[in-house]
C-alpha cells in the first residue's frame, strides 16, 4: 500500500455553479479527492471581486454532494464561521496567519485546518500561531507554505521550499505547498511542485480553472485542464520515488 499524497485542486474563487461544477467534474475524473474554492476572498483592493460569500459555500457543498469530494475553503472572519459547517478543511489564509482571535475560534470548530504561512512571517512566528490552534484542543492541522515576500519581482512571492523539511521536523505536522500563490505564474507551477515533492511535502494545493483567462481572480496563476493533466503526468515520477499516490 502506497502512502497517500494530499492533492487539493480547484479555482481560486467559486464564481458560479456552472464554473465550479465543470471544474469539480474534471478533477473528479482525475481522481482528485479534495476540491478547493474561495468563497470569501481576501483581496488587496476593495474594488476587486470579493467572492460569492455564503452562496459560494452552498455551491461547494453541491459539488461535494454530487462528486463525493472533500471541500476546502478559507474563512475570513469569526462572523461567518457558522457557514462553514459542511466544509471539510478550513483554510486560514496568509493574511490571517497571525489573526489570533480568528485562529482561536477556528481551532474550536473541531475540523481539519489548513494553516498558511503569512508572507511576512518567520517560521518561529508560524509555529507559535500553531500553538493557538493546539490550545483549543485541535491538532488536526496541515501546514501550508505559499511563498514569502522578498525583493525579487520576477515572481509574486519567493518559493519557500526550504521550510518544508524544517517545519515538518519542528512541528511534526503534515506539510503541503501552494505553488500557485507562491509564484503567481502558471509556468512555474510544474517545477515548483516537483521541487516541493522532492523536498518532502505531504501534498500540494493548486489553482485550476476551466477558463483561467476569464477568471475573476488570480488569472495568471491558474492552470487550465490541459495544464493540470500535464502537471499530474510530470509529478508522477517524483511521487513514485517517494512511494506516494494521490
Ligand atoms: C488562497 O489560497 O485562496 C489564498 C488567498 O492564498 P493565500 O492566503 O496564501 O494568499
Ligand atoms: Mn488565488
Amino acid at each position: 500500500m502506497k502512502d497517500k499524497f494530499l492533492m487539493i485542486a480547484g479555482p481560486c474563487a467559486v464564481e458560479s455553479e456552472e464554473q465550479l461544477m465543470e471544474i469539480a467534474e474534471f478533477l473528479k475524473s482525475k481522481d482528485i479527492k479534495y476540491l478547493r474554492g474561495g468563497s470569501f476572498k481576501h483581496r488587496s483592493s476593495p474594488d476587486d471581486f470579493q467572492g460569492l460569500g455564503k452562496k459560494g459555500l452552498e455551491i461547494l457543498e453541491k459539488a461535494k454532494e454530487k462528486f463525493g469530494m472533500k471541500i476546502v475553503s478559507e474563512v475570513l472572519n469569526v462572523r461567518t464561521i457558522d457557514s462553514f459547517e459542511n466544509v471539510d478543511i478550513i483554510q486560514i489564509g496568509a493574511r490571517n496567519s497571525q489573526n489570533f482571535p480568528l485562529i482561536r475560534e477556528v481551532g474550536r470548530m473541531g475540523k481539519q485546518i489548513l494553516y498558511k504561512r503569512g508572507f511576512g512571517n518567520t517560521v518561529d512566528e508560524w509555529l507559535k500561531g500553531v500553538e493557538y490552534i493546539k490550545k483549543e484542543g485541535n491538532e488536526d492541522i496541515i501546514m501550508c507554505a505559499r511563498g514569502i515576500r522578498t525583493f525579487e519581482m520576477e515572481t509574486r512571492n519567493t518559493a519557500d521550499i526550504d521550510v518544508i523539511p524544517i517545519v515538518k521536523k519542528k512541528s511534526g505536522l503534515k506539510m503541503i505547498f501552494d505553488p500557485s500563490h507562491s509564484a503567481g505564474r502558471k509556468d512555474l507551477v510544474v517545477p515548483l511542485c516537483k521541487a516541493a515533492i522532492a523536498a518532502g511535502c505531504d501534498g500540494l494545493i493548486v489553482e485550476v480553472h476551466n477558463n483561467p483567462d476569464r477568471a475573476l481572480s488570480d488569472s495568471n496563476q491558474q492552470l487550465n485542464f490541459e495544464e493540470f493533466n500535464k502537471l499530474l503526468e510530470e509529478i508522477q515520477p517524483y511521487l513514485d520515488v517517494r512511494g506516494l499516490e494521490i
